[in-house]
């Protein structure tokens, strides 16, 4: 029997003053990096050899995550998701979502995975509280998913994802980073998994970031022809699509299909006027926006024994109106798995 809420998901009650950045959004949602590793090597993700791993004495304990969030729910946080790196490779994640769970004031608790280890873990992943997941899956050929991540591990990602639907883990949010002439051919086929089943399947535009010398503005395929390409399949209608609260995604659906199909513009559409969310990084520093140099080192004060609150004040009262992506250089910026990407 898997575990149950605490209440339905949702506001902050009027009576707890609700953490606000100075351009008014309130800040529900905390992604939280469990770990900087991964055993995958993406190609828009990490270089394939020569990354400085984090110490393990720098990563915070999984007590220490689980006191952020005691002292951020009071404040009007509510919605989780764990990442990484890749979260499912850090040992005993279930224990983290236990405790995660725990907290009364958190009414969902999200997962993103590359899936690897779904069929193995979503059981009990589910039975401690998790609510969900999303699952990166960038080819469904066995050759490619190995040319991309730089991995053999001989996975099945529609495997995975089924895996995790079956053990109540729905619903699925498939993500795919689409480049033009590494995987670009596949969009179709991917967004036909919609068809038969209920998943939400969304096109990430490639943001090149981090020490991706392989990859370039050209592979960038904006999210415009995605759709038209897609729309040439069949007519696409706009849906509400799976979203709680501000989510960055915008949803559409094919006549008949049983799922979604959305697409993340982080290239030509900012989402920052409805960003809701914050990071927390593996070695425990609050990152306000997922670019830039806007954070705030937690862990060494968590450490100390001292309250959190008013740095977390501080860290919002420093959240940017909307990130420079487009402004910056490629490489400029680190990758994502360095901070929760
Ligand atoms: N390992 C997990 C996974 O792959 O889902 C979680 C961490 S991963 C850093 C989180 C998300 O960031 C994935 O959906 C991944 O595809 C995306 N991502 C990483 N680097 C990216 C990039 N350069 N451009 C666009 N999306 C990227
Ligand atoms: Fe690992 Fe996810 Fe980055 Fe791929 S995108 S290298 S799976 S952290």
């Amino acid at each position: 029997m898997s575990a149950t809420r605490h209440d339905s998901p949702g506001t902050v009650p009027a009576s707890q003053p609700a953490l606000r950045d100075q351009f008014g959004r309130s800040i529900e949602y905390l992604r939280i990096s469990v770990t900087d590793r991964c055993n995958f090597r993406c190609l828009y993700c990490m270089p394939e050899t020569g990354m400085q791993w984090l110490p393990k004495s720098e990563i915070l304990s999984y007590e220490e995550i689980a006191e952020v969030v005691r002292q951020l729910a009071p404040l009007g946080l509510r919605r989780l998701r764990i990442t990484g790196g890749e979260p499912t490779i850090r040992p005993q994640l279930h224990e983290l979502i236990r405790m995660l769970h725990a907290v009364p004031e958190i009414t969902d608790i999200a997962l993103s995975t590359n899936g690897v280890r779904l069929p193995e873990l979503a059981p009990l992943l589910r039975e401690v509280g998790l609510d969900r997941i999303n699952m990166s899956v960038d080819s469904l050929r066995a050759e490619r998913i190995s040319h991309i991540a730089r991995r053999t591990l001989g996975f099945d990602p529609v495997r995975a994802a089924q895996a995790a639907e079956d053990a109540g883990l729905g619903p699925i949010k498939i993500n795919m980073v689409v480049m033009r002439g590494i995987n670009d051919d596949e969009i179709e086929d991917i967004a036909r998994l919609t068809l038969t089943h209920p998943w939400h399947v969304r096109f990430i535009e490639l943001m090149p970031v981090g020490d991706m010398r392989a990859l370039t503005w050209e592979h960038v395929v904006p999210s415009d022809e995605i759709l038209s390409r897609l729309r040439a399949i069949a007519p696409l209608t706009p849906s509400a699509g799976p979203e709680r609260g501000n989510g960055p995604a915008a949803y559409y659906q094919w006549a008949g299909a049983v799922g979604n199909i959305g697409v993340i513009t982080p290239m030509t559409h900012t989402y920052c006027a409805s960003c809701n969310r914050v990071r927390l990084t593996a070695d425990g520093r609050l990152r306000t926006c997922l670019f830039g140099d806007h954070e705030v080192d937690l862990r060494t004060p968590l450490r100390a024994g001292e309250q959190l609150e008013p740095l977390f004040r501080q860290a919002l009262a420093d959240k940017p109106k909307e990130h420079q992506l487009l402004q910056m250089q490629i490489g400029g910026l680190r990758a994502l798995s360095q901070v929760g990407g």
